[in-house]
């Protein structure tokens, strides 16, 4: 297992639709622990394959006492209510904004064995759900800002979650 370097802005990468992924073989096993050293490495609660360079639907998140969860070919299902929260992003180093995320997501994908996974989500989950679908559709977090003066600079004793 090797730690990835995360690709940053303006990675053109970042702004590639994803390749859905055809097969479940060693090479995504492999990818996906190598996602999860990488996302603990840069204290990150979740991290997508364009992010270490690998145009592919692939997904991890690891929510502080929980255990990881990765995700093949994930799609949200439905999105309810709305609020404002606090976000970082790993390839967007050193900022953080606040952006509208759903209260509540539903999402489906397969987990590294090819099996079907259906998940109900709040809070942390559900934003980094969003924001990590998002990635693999080329779209980053800055993208809902009207500015980037919105963006703020992270301070070193903040608690902004890196996605
Ligand atoms: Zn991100």
């Amino acid at each position: 297992m090797a730690i990835i370097p995360i690709r940053t802005m303006p990675d053109p990468i970042l702004r590639q639709k994803a390749r859905r992924v055809k097969s479940i073989d060693k090479s995504i096993d492999k990818l996906i622990d190598e996602m999860i050293e990488t996302m603990h490495s840069a204290s990150g609660v979740g991290l997508a394959a364009p992010q270490v360079g690998v145009p592919l639907r692939v997904i991890v998140i690891g929510i502080p006492e929980e255990e990881e969860l990765a995700l093949i070919n994930p799609q949200i299902v439905r999105r309810m209510g709305e609020r404002l929260v606090n976000e970082g992003c790993l390839s967007i180093p050193g900022y953080f904004a606040q952006v509208h995320r759903a209260e509540q997501v539903r999402a489906k994908g397969l987990d590294r064995t090819g099996k079907e996974i259906r998940l109900r989500a709040d809070d942390l989950l559900a934003q980094a759900l969003e924001h990590e679908i998002d990635h693999l559709n080329g779209v980053l977090y800055v993208d809902y800002l009207e500015s980037m003066d919105e963006l703020q600079p992270v301070e070193p004793t903040s608690t902004e979650p890196l996605v």
